[in-house]
Parts: C-alpha cells; sequence; structure tokens
C-alpha cells in the first residue's frame, strides 16, 4: 500500500482536545445549561462535530503535572493562591481516574462516551460537593448530565439509523451473492466460526453479513476472496462501521482487531492482499489455528488492559472448536 493511500491515524492524533473535566461539560451543555467549565461557543462546535462523526479522537488532558517542587515557591506564589484551579485539577484526575486514563489518552468519540455513561453517572462527586470552599457548579444537581446520560452515547455521538443500515445491508448482500469475489479480514473467518459453532446457529447475523458470505462460500467453495485489513465486506450494515471513513468504532474496532488481523496473517504465512480460494483459506485456517485463543486471546489469555479484553474469554470460544471439528461447508 503506497503512503498516499493511508488516512489520518485516528486512534494516536487527536482531532479534538479538551480538558478532562469538559467531557460532562460538553454532556450538561447538551442538556442545556451553560457549564462552568466549558466556553458555550467551544462546547457547541465540539458537539456539532461529535453528533456527525463517531470517529473523532478526542484528547483528554490536565494540567496536573505542571505542579512545580514546592521549593520553588515563594510565600508570594501562595498568596497567589488559585481554589479554581486546585478543584479543576482535581476534576480531570476525578475524571481520568475513573474512566481508567491518563493526562494526554485519546480515544474515538463513541468509545469515550460509552466509557463515561458506564462510568460515571452523575457530575455529583466530581463537579459538586458540600464541603466549604468546594461548592463548585451550581448547575450540577439540576439533572441534565443524569437525563443525556438516560438517553445513551447516541444522544452525543452520531449513531447511524436502522434505514441506512438496511440500505446498506441490502446492496451489501447483492455483491457477496453475485460479486466476482470477496473481500474479508481474515479474522472474521474465526467470528465466523465461532458464531456458526458447529452449525447450532445456521443462521443470519443481525449486525453483519458474515453468514451470506458462508452461504457463498458454500455455493461456490473455490470463490476468490481477498484478504484485507480493517473493516471488510462483512461490516456495511454494521452500527459499528462508519461510511465516512470505513472504521470500526466498536470497542473491538479501537486497536485490537488489528492485531488480531496481523496475528493471523503471520501465522498462516499470508500478507494483507492475498487472493486464496475460499476453501483453501479455511482448511489453512483450521489447520493452523486450533482455538482462538491463539488470536483473539493473544497466545496467553492475558487481558493487559480495558482497549486489550478479550473477546469470549481467554480460555477461547467453544465455538470456534466445535465448528473445527465440524468444519464450515
Ligand atoms: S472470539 Fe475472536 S473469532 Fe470468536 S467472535 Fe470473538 S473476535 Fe471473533
Ligand atoms: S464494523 Fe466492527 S464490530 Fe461491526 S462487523 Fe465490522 S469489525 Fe465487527
Amino acid at each position: 500500500m503506497t503512503d498516499a493511500k493511508r488516512i489520518p491515524d485516528g486512534v494516536g492524533k487527536p482531532m479534538v482536545e479538551i480538558e478532562a473535566r469538559q467531557l460532562l461539560g460538553l454532556v450538561c451543555t447538551k442538556g442545556g445549561l451553560t457549564c462552568p467549565l466549558i466556553e458555550p461557543g467551544c462546547a457547541h462546535a465540539i458537539l456539532a462535530r461529535l453528533g456527525k462523526d463517531p470517529t473523532l479522537p478526542v484528547q483528554l488532558n490536565s494540567n496536573a503535572d505542571t505542579v512545580p517542587h514546592y521549593t520553588t515557591l515563594t510565600s508570594e506564589d501562595y498568596a497567589q493562591r488559585d481554589p479554581d484551579d486546585a478543584f479543576n485539577r482535581k476534576r480531570d484526575l476525578d475524571v481520568l481516574q475513573r474512566l481508567g486514563l491518563l493526562p494526554g489518552s485519546i480515544r474515538r468519540a463513541r468509545y469515550l462516551f460509552e466509557l463515561l455513561f458506564a462510568r460515571i453517572d452523575t457530575p455529583g462527586g466530581i463537579c459538586v460537593y458540600d464541603t466549604p470552599g468546594w461548592e463548585g457548579c451550581p448547575h450540577a444537581r439540576n439533572g441534565a448530565y443524569e437525563r443525556i446520560r438516560e438517553e445513551g452515547w447516541q444522544a452525543v455521538v452520531h449513531a447511524r439509523t436502522k434505514k441506512e443500515m438496511r440500505a446498506f445491508r441490502e446492496r451489501n448482500v447483492e455483491r457477496i451473492r453475485n460479486g466476482e469475489q470477496l473481500y474479508v479480514r481474515p479474522h472474521h473467518f474465526m467470528c465466523l466460526a465461532c458464531g456458526y459453532a458447529g452449525g447450532e446457529n445456521d443462521a443470519p447475523r443481525p449486525n453483519d453479513t458474515l453468514y451470506e458470505i458462508l452461504e457463498r462460500i458454500r455455493r461456490q467453495p473455490d470463490v476468490p476472496v481477498t484478504l484485507v485489513e480493517g473493516c471488510c465486506e462483512a461490516c456495511d450494515c454494521c452500527d459499528g462501521f462508519h461510511p465516512g471513513n470505513g472504521r470500526c468504532v466498536h470497542t473491538c474496532g479501537l486497536i485490537r482487531d488489528y492485531k488480531k488481523d496481523l496475528d493471523l496473517f503471520q501465522k498462516l504465512g499470508l500478507q494483507p492482499g492475498d487472493t486464496l480460494r475460499a476453501c483453501d483459506f479455511i482448511d489453512l485456517l483450521f489447520e493452523r489455528i486450533a482455538s482462538t485463543r491463539e488470536i483473539c486471546g493473544y497466545g496467553d489469555g492475558i487481558v493487559t488492559s480495558e482497549e486489550w479484553t478479550i473477546c469470549s474469554g481467554p480460555e477461547g470460544n467453544p465455538g470456534y472448536e466445535k465448528t473445527r471439528s465440524t468444519g464450515l461447508l
């Protein structure tokens, strides 16, 4: 692949930078408040971008680590104390700690708001206290944050409509059934095997078109398959697929699925862009890979962080092993 075809890094390069506390401010602004943590014009501009792009990479910052060593401070410095600054530093660290992130962490918009709503159900204890001197935001108890949280991440970040996903599915199924060849990311053949479970689930899947791919391969086992990286021909109708840039905004799509594909390419001795007969690829897959633990469990089954959680658990998905023993075709 030439560098000219690459798209901007959507995981490590931010397109929006905010202080971590302002994540809550965006929610309260969405709920109709004028949040003291973020200037309203700035909040509305960011909300407009979030409402269009679930892949938007957002960086959460904090000035906590700019605090100087006490030996460099004079009594005059202490006389100029800024309680709001200390409160805001605490808010930033409260948010980052609850999300399991660090100053400078960058995450996609949908990932971030799913995480936010799962971990922080109220601004109480972050934006507002009863402690004298730490009273904080006068709006924090009016329920705006909680109301938006109740609606879910879709209230803040763009979500695909059912109509759009249906239209993509129809177009996609037509291409899978009648196209000259298939384009599939390699670990999706493993997902297909997990879901099929040795024939126990011989039925279409609501969020992808892997079953339609299986039907095509059954009808034509030697149909050529080009092995791709990233979202593939099975993804078009998924709520996690963002047609704007072809990225997957589900948690698995943040980073770990890229590794699964590359691990599989390496173990099978193949390269992105290789084209094989479908039946030959499936034979090779089942010959070399005995369990999803080897790919989806990273070989050792150890979860090193939230971003590297293991689909189906560290011991492997039993559905894959069943399909491996019965065969797919
Ligand atoms: S365990 Fe791996 S192969 Fe199976 S469904 Fe999950 S991601 Fe796909
Ligand atoms: S968009 Fe993501 S979650 Fe949806 S099918 Fe594709 S890889 Fe899987």
